[in-house]
């Protein structure tokens, strides 16, 4: 690929490193490696269970038994193919399985079985947002291949051992085009794929659980300049290392490049206890995988209409959900983004837009409540949205009652505490412990009067200077146990007080 760098024009988010020489741009492109989700493994029908006992998700076909042939699980490649039209890409009718070759005691067959020259998807396109910046990331290709045998290294020295639970597990290899500019990008951009394969249901996209990591491959050049060499990190495992990854692989490269050396390509490993990046094998080394179509797999060729049919299935994305946020609800671009970031806080939040027994809300209003009383509570609680105590259906009514001025914001959130410590109807609970607001006229007019009585000196200075009216409203709230309508006292004060 040819850099045209010249004319790239700099966004916010490719935030430059300097070194002793001046600004140094990083470059970086991914190799996403996710688990299909699937109950069943590629080429055979074990189980793909996750912490089984060792070895006890094994077929014959895992265990390369002499003789035993693979079968390709069709759910795996429509759940390939869902993931490529998610991705915008398109999809190859016909693809080629290969045999990658190389010994490890883990790899009972002595190659895996993955494609190489001809994958089941093509190019494609992820959008990230970084810093107002929209960014389209490139996808080079999605391949579809199978995961190895896990080593257990046991603390004697004599002992290793083999599970074969992950062999023949099914994997998409996603590969991005070196598009990405900053540790902050490629974090976006392995966050949004992940969004968008949870949406789709075709990878849990748990980190910890290893069934996403990354290959971050690393370069670095003066802006305008064309592409240096690579490095590639292998098995990056959370966000958070992708982001360190980057940061320290690009100085070292830096420091390399400045102090005269030359950046030879190879493949590193990182440690996330230094945060350091060190070298697994170089380019020397590199393995000749002499890679060839399996002879046991024909090519694989599918039919546009089954393509078509499992276009149709697929849900609503989130890009095209977070617009329609934006556009049904008024919601600002970064409420929205949060709100869709995952597929179940979606949801939650149009249950609440869909109010308790008294309607619809306010949609504004409801991402309000949602995104900072809702999340804000369940963050310093460490739950989860799906354990929430508090259902979609009680904050549409709390959101309800504020809207129909029927108690206001702060008794709202009183309320709040109520229903997530205790439970039930917020209609309810408002009628039966007196919380309603006060809107009659007589009782707030006598409450306004009292603090004018016992304020002169404020009353003099609040007719030179207007802004301390909010003094007034204050007491006034206070004096009604937070039960006044705040607007209403405010046009009675400035009607009383002449301003
Ligand atoms: P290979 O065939 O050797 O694996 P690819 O062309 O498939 O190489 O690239 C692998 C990954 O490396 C891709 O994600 C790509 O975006 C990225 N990449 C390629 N060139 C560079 C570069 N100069 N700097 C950073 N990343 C790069
Ligand atoms: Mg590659």
């Amino acid at each position: 690929m040819t850099a045209s760098a010249a004319t790239e024009p700099r966004r916010k988010s490719a935030s430059l490193i300097s070194g002793a020489t001046g600004d140094w741009e990083v470059v970086i492109g991914l190799e996403v490696h996710a688990q299909v989700n699937s109950r069943a493994k590629l080429f055979s029908g074990a189980s793909t269970e996750f912490g089984s006992a060792p070895n006890s998700n094994v077929s014959l076909v895992d265990a390369a038994m002499p003789g035993m042939l693979p079968v390709i699980n069709r759910e795996c490649v429509a759940q390939a193919v869902r993931t490529g039209l998610g991705l915008k890409a398109g999809i190859n009718l016909v693809s080629v399985f290969d045999r990658k070759n190389y010994f490890y005691p883990d790899l009972p067959q002595g190659y895996q079985i993955s494609q190489y020259k001809q994958p089941i998807v093509g190019e494609g396109e992820v959008e990230i947002d970084v810093d107002g910046d929209v960014i389209r990331v490139g996808i080079e290709r999605l391949h579809l291949e199978q995961d190895a045998g896990k080593s257990i290294h046991d603390q004697s020295p004599e002992h290793s051992f083999v599970d074969l639970n992950r062999s023949g597990v099914a994997l998409m290899e996603i590969v991005s085009r070196p598009d990405l500019r900053s540790a902050r990008e490629a974090q976006a951009y392995v966050t949004k794929l992940r969004t968008i394969l949870r949406y789709l249901g075709t990878c849990d996209g748990d980190m910890e659980k290893g069934n996403l990591r990354a290959d971050v491959n690393v370069s670095v050049r003066k802006p305008g300049a064309p592409f240096g060499t690579r490095c590639e990190i292998k098995n990056v495992n959370s966000i958070r290392f992708i982001g360190q990854a980057v940061e320290t692989e690009a100085r070292r490269q830096i420091a390399i490049i400045e102090d005269g050396g030359r950046i030879d390509q190879e493949t590193r490993l990182f440690d996330p206890q230094k945060g350091e990046t060190r070298s697994m094998r170089s380019k020397e080394e590199a393995h000749d995988y002499r890679y060839f179509p399996d002879p046991d797999l024909l090519p694989l060729e599918l039919e546009q209409s089954w393509v078509d049919e499992l276009a149709k299935g697929l849900p609503e994305l989130p890009d095209a959900k977070r617009a329609r946020f934006m556009d049904a609800y008024g919601l600002s671009p970064y409420d929205a983004a949060v709100l869709v970031a995952e597929r179940e806080s979606a949801d939650y939040f149009e249950a609440v837009v869909a109010g308790g027994k008294a309607g619809p809300v306010d949609g504004k209003l409801a991402a309000n409540w949602v995104i900072n009383e809702l999340f804000g509570r369940l963050n310093k609680e460490g739950l989860e949205i799906g354990k929430s105590p508090v259902s979609a259906g009680q904050i549409g009514a709390i959101v309800g009652l504020i809207t129909s001025g029927t108690i206001s914001g702060k008794i709202a959130k009183d309320l709040f505490e109520i229903v997530w410590a205790e439970g039930g109807d917020p209609v309810t609970i408002v009628e039966t412990r007196g919380m309603k607001q006060v809107t009659d006229t007589g009782a707030l007019e006598k409450a306004v009067d009292d603090i004018i009585a016992k304020n002169p000196d404020k009353v003099e200075q609040v007719k030179a200077k207007p802004t301390m009216l909010g003094w007034f409203v204050g007491q006034v709230m206070k004096a009604s146990g937070g039960k006044a309508n705040p607007q209403a006292v405010n046009d009675i004060l400035k009607a009383k007080l002449g301003i």
